[in-house]
Order: C-alpha cells, then structure tokens, then sequence
C-alpha cells in the first residue's frame, strides 16, 4: 500500500498572512483533498525573536475564512502533535547532538563579538561578506578545531555554543522538484548553518526537516525563496538516516509586483492601492491596521479563485472555478516555473463575476453587514434579498452594495434635482403630483411602468423627460437599476414620499 499523503503549511507567526502564503496553504489542500490526503497546519515558532503576538490565531482565522482549513493543527489537535515547534522543543537537541556524534555537525562556542570580527577580520575584495563555512570554520571557536578536552571543558562549564552544520566544501547535491524538474547545487556555497541556538531551540533548518520527518509530510509545498535552503534540508534527511521518508519538493513560483519585476510586497500595496493580505493586519508593535481582501469586500470563493489562477491554469482558458472543481483540476505539472503578476483588475474581474453568479442567499449576510456597518437597517430577509438581486451585477465588492442598495433601507435626504432644474415645467409638476396618487398597491414593475407611461403620453410629456427626475427622487444619485423596478420595490408610499420630497427641492 503506497503511503497516505500528507502535506503541511508550516508559517512562522510573525504577521499578517500575504497573498503568496495562502496560496501556499492552497496549492497544499488541493493536492491533499485530490489525494484524499491529510493538511496539517504547523506553527514553526522557534524564533522567538520574530514571534508577533496575535499572528497565530490571524492565520487560522484566514484560513476559516477561506474555506482551507487543516486536517490536524494546534487548534483541532492530531496524532502527530504539538502542532507549535515551541512545544516540541524536548525533541530537538537529541537529533543535533546525533548529528556531532556522527561528525556532520559540531559545537561553535563563538561569541556574537568574535563572529563580528571574523566578519571584519576576512572581508576581502572576493569575498566581501565572509561566512562562517568550510573556508573559515578552522579559524574559529568550534569543536572541529579545539581538542576533545578543551570542549568537554567548555561544556561542562555551561559556556553558550550553538551546534552548526558541517556543510561539505564540494559535493554536488541533486533533487527533483515537482514544479522545476531537476535540480542541482553545490554544497560549498552554502554556510554552516546553525541547526540548535544557545537557548536550545532549533532554528527553522533542523525543526523543519525533523518534523516533516516525525509528521510523516511526503510532499512539502513552499515557496520559492526557501530554494537556497533545500541544500541544507537534503543533507539533514541524509544524514539523519530519512534519506528514503524525504518528502517531494515542491519550490511554488513566486508572486510578482504588477508593474515590473520583484517579489510582491506590502509597499506595493500600500503604493499601488490594493491589498496584499487576506484580511485586515493590525500589528502589534506599530498599531498599524492594513486593510485585507475580505475587508476591500472580497468573495473568499473570489479571492480563492484568482488565488489559484496566480500560477496555474487548467490548459483550456477555463477561468472561474469553485473550490470544488478546483480540487479536481488542479495538478502541480501545470503550475509554472516563473513568477506570477498580480494584476489587481484582474482579482476585481473574479469578485465581480463571482458576485454576479451568486444567490442572493449567498449574499445575505455579507449584504446585511456591509449594510449595517454603513447605518442602514435591513431587518426583513426577504425584501432585502430581492434587493440583492436587483443591484449585485452593478457591485464588483460587497462593499459596493452600501451605496448600491442603501437607498432601498433609507430615504434620501433631500435629493439633488440640479441636472433636471433647467428644463423643469409646471406640466412636470403636475404629472408627479398625479403620479403620486396614482402608483399602484401591488409592488408591480410592469404596472407602474403603464401607469407611468400612460400619465405621460395624458400630459403630452416624453417618458425619456420624466424618468431621470424619477430617479434622481427615489435615488438620490444618477445610478441604480430600472427606475420602475426600484419604484415598486419600494411600494406606493414611500415612492410618493420620496416625490413629494423632491417636488419640494425642485420648488
Ligand atoms: N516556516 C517557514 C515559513 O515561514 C516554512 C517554510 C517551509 O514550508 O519549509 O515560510
């Protein structure tokens, strides 16, 4: 029996989730639920340094609120917990002092001044940011250089060391990644990374490879900047003994700005006026607040659609899919090698026609929020949704439909008939005044369109002459659907209220 497929997302909680990470988090549950596989949600938390208050629970909330959320994760719990890496701490050091034992690793005792001054003491004009690696580790204060004595001593003597990673000076390293096929490295270019820090925390290098290890993770989904980092992984799976459990490396292209090369970033957002993270971030130590997709009034169905298009197609120009349809489409073959432009017009384009597909049932309580966070009351379901279905093609975010709908919960105060003064007539008058007694009980289009139609042909008026000061009444604004549906929508009494008030402004 070939292995259940297990993949995770394993951010570190240092802020707000970007529009690259939950694609991460998207691609990975696609591929589980394809393969009727495990998403597991880890919290890679070992740099306390980084750790941002708030962020985890931020991160699941955006998953909630995308609809992708994890098979076993700090929240749900699983087999394989602690889901956090912080609390998984005990397991690490015994892997490192493994690693040392069997002469792929070794004790650095060298303070944060000695490191400044090899860093100064070695810059030469070929090699202007010495690293601590094959070429400089002899000339430091580690357990490959000191004698067996004087490191039992330093160790005994409780004296601060790290335990790095003996990366090998030359040898060629190979993997096959599933989006950029074969893939090749030199291991001399790459320092000794520190695997266990001071405090006995792992960093991100040995905490990773050891839990995709005991987690049993057979496919790792990632992004792109971490390709400099799989020489170090492959070494650690080898080592280690995993050589054969090493998950799949999938290395996910990266999402480019919209105007020029370069990874995406918040600035971008900030200066080109679209957001880049998946719902509102405020941070704790600025007290910043960055508005997100679901905040602009972003779909999750959108958001999550244009997400997966940033990298991927199904080859036949197929553009809207459902999470659903994208759970069958979707195949890592087909994700390309290079970067994606995100092109805010284009994420507009999927919530608008994601908002247009969508029932007003769907819609309701998104509707219903946006309505009351502007002030308006809509307590009655069904005329609001009757509402919805009359306006939504005209609102490319949820947050379009305040200013689309809200006329229907609210009287206009008092409306704007400038654009109609010039040419208005006593004759107009007296048709609106008729008109106002004459609108029909039942809420009616077609029938207050035929009364409409035939007081104007009585008052010897062109309908075309009447219908935009019978907006500009009821609307308050030069917008909105046909103006007999709003009529009757609104019924015989508020409609003749809303004339009646802009008769006034005409007086
Ligand atoms: N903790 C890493 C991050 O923050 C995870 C990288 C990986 O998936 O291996 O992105």
């Amino acid at each position: 029996m070939s292995k259940k497929i297990r993949v995770r997302f394993a951010p570190s909680p240092t802020g707000g989730l970007h529009l690259g990470g939950v694609r991460t988090v998207l691609y990975n549950y696609l591929f589980a639920r394809q393969h009727l596989g495990d998403f597991i949600l880890r919290i890679e938390d070992t740099d306390q340094s980084r750790f941002v208050p708030g962020a985890e629970e931020y991160i699941m909330d955006c998953l909630r609120w995308c609809g992708l959320e994890p098979d076993e994760s700090p929240l749900t719990g699983g087999n394989y917990g602690p889901y956090r890496q912080s609390e998984r701490k005990a397991n690490y050091r015994a892997y490192a002092e493994k690693l040392v034992a069997d002469g792929h690793a070794y004790y650095a005792f060298d303070t944060p001044e000695e490191l400044e001054k090899m860093r100064e003491d070695f810059r030469t004009t070929e090699n202007p940011s010495p690293q601590y690696d094959h070429r400089l580790r002899q000339q430091m204060k580690n357990s490959l250089r000191l004698s067996k004595d004087e490191v039992a001593k330093l160790l005994s003597d409780g004296v601060p060391h790290v335990i790095r990673i003996k990366m090998p000076a030359d040898q060629t390293l190979r993997f096959t990644d599933l989006i950029r096929g074969e893939v090749e490295f030199n291991t001399g270019h790459v320092d000794d990374k520190v695997l266990l820090k001071q405090d006995g925390m792992p960093t991100y290098h040995l905490a990773v490879v050891v839990d995709d290890y005991l987690m049993q993770i057979t496919h790792a989904f990632r992004g792109e900047e971490w390709l400099p980092s799989a020489p170090v992984h492959v070494l650690l799976w080898d080592y280690l003994g995993w050589k054969d459990s090493m998950p799949q490396w999938a290395h996910l292209p990266l999402i480019l700005k919209p105007d020029g090369n370069g990874k995406l970033s918040k600035r971008d957002g900030d200066r080109l006026g679209f957001p880049v993270f998946a719902m509102n971030w405020t941070d704790p130590k600025t007290g910043e607040t960055t508005t997100g997709f679901r905040e602009r009034g972003f779909l999750p169905e959108a958001f999550v659609n244009m997400l997966a298009m940033l990298g991927w197609n199904d080859g036949t120009g197929k553009e809207i899919f459902s999470l659903e349809e994208l759970v069958q489409a979707f195949s890592l073959e087909r994700v390309h090698k290079g970067g994606a432009k995100f092109d805010f017009e284009k994420a507009k384009w999927f919530n608008h026609e994601w908002i247009k597909a969508a029932t007003p049932d769907r819609l309701l309580p998104d509707v219903k929020a946006v309505l009351s966070q502007q002030g308006f009351e809509a307590n009655d379901d069904d005329y609001t949704k009757k509402v919805i279905a009359l306006v939504k093609d005209r609102c490319t975010f949820t947050t379009d439909f305040a200013e689309q709908a809200g006329f229907f919960f609210k009287t206009p105060a008092a409306p704007d008939m400038q654009a109609v003064a010039g040419k208005w007539t006593a004759e107009k008058t007296h048709f609106f005044n008729e008109l106002m007694n004459k609108l029909p009980a039942s809420k009616d289009a077609a029938a207050v369109e035929q009364i409409f139609k035939d007081l104007a042909t009585a008052h010897n008026i062109k309908v075309g002459e009447l219908q935009l000061p019978f907006r500009l009444m009821l609307v308050g604004g030069k917008f909105g659907p046909a103006v007999f549906e709003i009529a009757a929508m609104l019924g015989a009494e508020e409609t003749g209220k809303r004339i009646r008030q802009g008769l006034q402004a005409l007086a």
